[in-house]
């Protein structure tokens, strides 16, 4: 729009410079501001411009459009020495030691923003260089001076080769007027938009202007009828407002031609009036005046008064039919909100400059007010780009290049094995080394937004480390890493997963025992998922899960489906205690006889049945002579148990461990009668040292003869021994224990 020759002298635009912050109102150091503009001056000197100016005036202009935009002081002399840094000597700490950290970090952070190459043109890419730059700019007021430093070479492109103006319109179009928008600011962002469409868009933009230039006549002789009409009745109604009209501007209409398919002759609400009022009432007075005098367009009223949009602006709008049958576009606003609407984000400065502290103050506070901004841009009703803007300017996010010019979207804190992840699994899994800015780091290096990074890979590389888990920040890189380990790593990971669930099981107080018991395993393998034992050490091995939680998990089944777990030390010491009771119960034993609940009962051995050690026995309590002992297969014990009133009295009894007593026992033995038969069984006794205590023999008749014969035994063994020996004397028929079958001398012995 601006076509002068801009060929100008910059100390006369400086001088046009302080004169506009003289008259500001603002408390202005203009020494500060001057002393900045001598030193840009100097560093710039033999510094040229396309169009053959001093290098220093597009400093000024620069300044210029900042004070222009309502930005303070510190701003001011940023925008004057917003090119030193990356074009003359001039350091940080230089800048620093004249004019303050603040303002060398503001330039600093410009520098940054210059050097950042934008090559890709996906959708995507822009929307994630958008936000690398307001990630960048640590600073709000880095952005708005690179605004004004766009704006200015905007203005001035139609020096460049016609490739840098394609370059710098399509980032101006995707990048700089998004963000002027994002922050509120409609006039930088129009003006972008505009100039970039001019060299995106040369016919199109033409046929546009050319349109409103030939109807230039018609439309300002409207714009002027209709001021005239509205101002004429507001002032009827007593309403003090001023009232601008405005042709719009040419990417909206160009914008809205493509999108409604329309040619130039189909957009007819070319034309938008704007009140300014002095309070909200007279905005609402305002719009029902409107109304009253034209016809409203049914859906076209929107009252951002009562609902702001997230970055802040507020209006009302509505568009009417005038008696011509044209409609046109009115926004009805307070002064305030005109400000606001006008500058954005960068009114805020104006109001703080009217306090004497300056912006200096509530550094922090600034910072929530923006992000706050930001934030709730997602809920815009906008229907451009503000979708799916969830933007922190400075905390969540990292964006770095790939070396192609990717833009890489990483949370921050980042490393490179992050970015080989982000990449690629395969860059991950093969790297061997990284490079940023063309530096040789290491894996554990924090990337930096702007950072370029660059992944060295080799077919050979062993694959991630398990260090790698650690240091990586994000999700998916520590995804893809436990993956591999998963894969290639399983006998590895099973021996390692068993050692960390192993040591886990000992803080938990289980003893592997415990857990790997083949009646409870399978189902402790259930409750965690896994089908066997060496694919949960292969998962723990890889970490795909923690050995805590499937602990936790199994003590859970075993809780609820078994006995309580016991401690490995808790079983030892309950089968150290069992064997000790064993042993006391032992010395207790009666005549090597333990009888369950009971210790140091008086025990006696039934003569009916004369059990030794290794008979099946059972005891009976009798009334006042202890317990008598007898064996299971004893016929009175059997014909006892029969009974009722005795069923209870019968109690378990067992053998000791250790028996050192021997025992009387008594067995019969029946044979044909015949002379020598006591002589030769005592001799077959004797032969075998059995101890004998007593022998008898009686004729029984039928030739027969029965010898009942009582010895000392050890045990049931030894017994049998001289039983099978028995047997083998001429003539004997049977050998028999007493107590059991027909044994008479029992019962008569019991009877008698
Ligand atoms: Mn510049």
């Amino acid at each position: 729009m601006d076509e002068k020759k801009e060929k100008l002298n910059s100390d006369e635009m400086y001088e046009e410079l302080e004169q506009s912050l003289k008259n500001s109102g603002h408390d202005f150091d203009l020494g500060r501001v001057r002393a900045a503009y001598d030193v840009a001056k100097m560093a710039h000197s033999g510094q040229k411009r396309k169009d053959g100016s001093d290098y220093i005036t597009h400093c000024v202009a620069a300044a210029q459009i900042a004070y222009d935009m309502g930005l303070d002081e510190d701003s001011v002399i940023s925008a004057l020495l917003h090119d030193v840094i990356e074009d003359t000597n001039l350091t940080h700490a230089d800048i620093a030691k004249q004019f303050g950290t603040a303002v060398a970090d503001i330039v600093e952070g410009v520098t940054k923003l210059t050097r950042v190459q934008y090559t890709s043109a996906e959708d995507e890419q822009m929307e994630n260089l958008r936000k690398m730059l307001l990630a960048m700019a640590k600073d709000i007021r880095v952005i708005l001076i690179k605004i004004a430093d766009r704006l200015h070479n905007m203005r001035t492109m139609e020096y460049q080769s016609e490739d840098k103006q394609r370059t710098k319109s399509l980032e101006t179009m995707e990048i700089y007027a998004p963000i002027a928008h994002r922050l509120g600011m409609q006039r930088a962002k129009w003006e972008l938009e505009d100039l970039a469409l001019k060299y995106l868009d040369p016919q199109g933009y033409k046929e546009i202007t050319q349109n409103l230039e030939s109807r230039m006549t018609e439309l300002e002789a409207f714009m002027s009828s209709m001021e005239n009409r509205i101002q004429k009745r507001l002032k009827e109604e007593n309403i003090e407002s001023a009232i601008f009209s405005r042709i719009k501007h040419v990417y909206s209409i160009y914008r809205k031609m493509y999108s409604q398919k329309l040619d130039m002759n189909g957009i007819f609400d070319l034309c938008a009036f704007r009140v300014i009022v002095d309070s909200v009432s007279d905005c609402y007075n305002v719009l029902g005046i409107i109304h009253e005098m034209f016809k409203p367009v049914p859906g076209r009223f929107k009252d951002y008064i009562a609902t702001p949009k997230p970055n802040m602006y507020q209006s009302i709008h509505t568009t009417v039919i005038g008696a011509e049958g044209i409609p046109f576009e009115v926004q009805i606003r307070t002064w305030d909100m005109h400000r606001t609407a006008e500058y954005g984000i960068a009114a805020h400065w104006k109001y703080k400059m009217n306090s004497t502290s300056g912006i200096r103050e509530g550094e922090e506070d600034k910072f929530a007010w923006v992000r706050r901004l930001l934030e709730s841009q997602q809920e815009s009703d906008s229907q451009d780009f503000l979708h799916n803007l969830k933007i922190d300017m400075f905390a969540d996010d990292v964006f770095v290049f790939s070396p192609k010019g990717d833009v890489i979207n990483l949370p921050a804190g980042a490393t490179p094995i992050d970015f080989a992840y982000a990449i690629h699994s395969d860059i991950g899994n093969h790297m061997v080394g990284a490079k940023v800015n063309g530096r040789i780091v290491n894996f554990d290096y924090v990337l930096q937004n702007g950072d370029i990074v660059e992944i060295r890979t080799s077919k050979s590389a062993p694959g991630p480390s398990r260090d790698w888990l650690n240091i990586a920040k994000s999700g998916s890189a520590r995804t893809k890493i436990k993956q591999w380990y998963k894969k290639e790593r399983r006998e590895e990971n099973v021996i390692r997963g068993r050692e960390i669930f192993e040591n886990e099981l000992k803080h938990a107080g289980l003893a592997p025992a415990d857990v790997m018991d083949e009646d409870v395993l399978p189902q402790l393998l259930k409750r965690v998922a896994y089908d066997n034992i060496n694919d949960l050490y292969a998962a723990i091995g890889y970490g795909g899960v923690t050995a805590t939680r499937i602990v936790n998990r199994m003590k859970d089944e075993l809780t609820r489906t078994q006995k309580p777990a016991r401690s490995a030390i808790e079983k030892m010491n309950e089968a150290a205690e069992r064997r000790e009771q064993q042993a006391k119960k032992e010395t207790k034993a009666v005549h090597g006889i333990l009888v369950e609940g009971l210790d140091n009962c008086l025990i006696r051995f039934s003569r009916c049945c004369t059990p030794v050690p290794g008979d099946d026995i059972l005891g009976f309590i009798t009334r006042g002579q202890g317990v008598s002992i007898h064996r299971t297969d004893c016929t009175n014990c059997k014909k006892s148990l029969e009974q009722e009133e005795n069923a209870g009295r019968w109690i378990k009894v067992s053998w000791a461990g250790k028996i050192t007593d021997s025992y009387l026992t008594t067995i019969v033995i029946s044979s044909r009668d015949r002379s020598g038969f006591v002589m030769d069984v005592a001799t077959v006794l004797n032969g075998i040292n059995a101890k004998v205590r007593s022998l008898s023999a009686r004729d029984i008749g039928g030739g027969m003869a029965l010898a009942n014969l009582t010895l000392e035994v050890k045990d049931l063994d030894e017994l049998n021994y001289i039983i099978s020996r028995l047997r083998t004397i001429p003539g004997v028929r049977e050998v028999l224990r007493n107590g059991t079958g027909t044994n008479l001398s029992s019962e008569k012995e019991k009877k008698g």
